[in-house]
């Protein structure tokens, strides 16, 4: 069945064609980098808005979703800062569905799926003592994966290979039959790993967006460190393993957190300012 509708979905979109786009502009960080996708940006949307609305369902039945009330207004509150300065990369990401959820499960991780769809893990907030500037570190490059249409991108390249793919969302216990694509989206953002690019583009944009919305860029390398000693007790981080680190990560995290400094300090001054 699922090599079936996977083979619709390939046959689909060559009928569709493969095209070559660029779904961001490149922002203070420079990310510039063609891209080629065989499934259209509102397929891949509506697929992820379904799945998205059928995973938080889920949460709710299970009684794990927004179950505290000061951490959902604090993430919603650092989304919300953060979501405008997204135009910055592409002005129609203002119009997107964004929303954000809290679910209480002791995983370290966070995601933003197709078209804004977002959730962070209480593992996340709890286990990292992460603070404020740290959660805008995780959600700006969650955003920026989003952005940047990755998982559009990462499925394009499957159904290329004709690759076969793993059953998403056990944890949510998603359904299989009829949601081919929905089930793609959410494979690719919540369970395999990002490449080494993908990476790279999401930390840069990720930091220029923590900056611009008035958040420390230079959280993004606490995050990571305090990443790194949750992985050395035990079982690694589940947002490690979908998010690769490779060894020039800190360093590309330390240039580019300097580069968008003088971003943060207008955003801190022109916050103080408007006091
Ligand atoms: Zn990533």
């Amino acid at each position: 069945m699922r090599a079936l509708l996977l083979a619709m979905a390939a046959s689909a979109a060559l009928l569709s064609g493969c095209q070559t786009v660029e779904t961001t502009q490149e922002g203070a960080v420079g990310v510039d980098r063609q891209q080629r996708m065989m499934v259209s940006a509102d397929e891949v949307h509506a697929s992820s808005a379904k799945q998205y609305s059928q995973m938080m369902a889920e949460a709710q039945k299970k009684g794990v979703l927004d179950r505290n009330a000061a951490q959902v207004q604090r993430v919603r509150a650092i989304t919300q800062k953060l979501i405008p300065h997204t135009a910055n990369f592409r002005p129609d990401a203002a119009k997107w569905p964004w929303e954000v959820h809290v679910v209480s499960l002791d995983e370290v991780n966070a995601w933003c799926m197709p078209a804004g769809k977002m959730a962070i893990y209480t593992g996340l907030i709890e286990k990292l003592n992460a603070t404020d500037d740290e959660i805008a570190a995780v959600m700006g490059h969650e955003i920026s994966h989003a952005l940047r249409e990755h998982a559009r991108e990462r499925i394009s390249r499957q159904m290329g290979t004709q690759m076969a793919v793993g059953i998403a969302g056990a944890l949510f216990g998603i359904g299989e039959l009829g949601q081919g694509l929905g089930n793609m989206v959410a494979d690719v953002t919540l369970n395999l790993p990002n490449s080494r690019t993908h990476e790279v583009e999401a930390d840069r944009m990720g930091v220029e967006l923590a900056a611009r919305a008035g958040f420390d860029p230079r959280a993004a390398i606490t995050l990571w460190e305090k990443m790194a000693k949750v992985s050395s007790g035990g079982q690694p981080p589940k947002w490690l393993s979908t998010h690769p680190s490779h060894e020039d990560r800190m360093n590309d995290l330390r240039a580019y957190s300097a580069k968008v400094m003088p971003l943060y300090q207008a955003a801190k001054s022109g916050a103080s300012a408007g006091k």
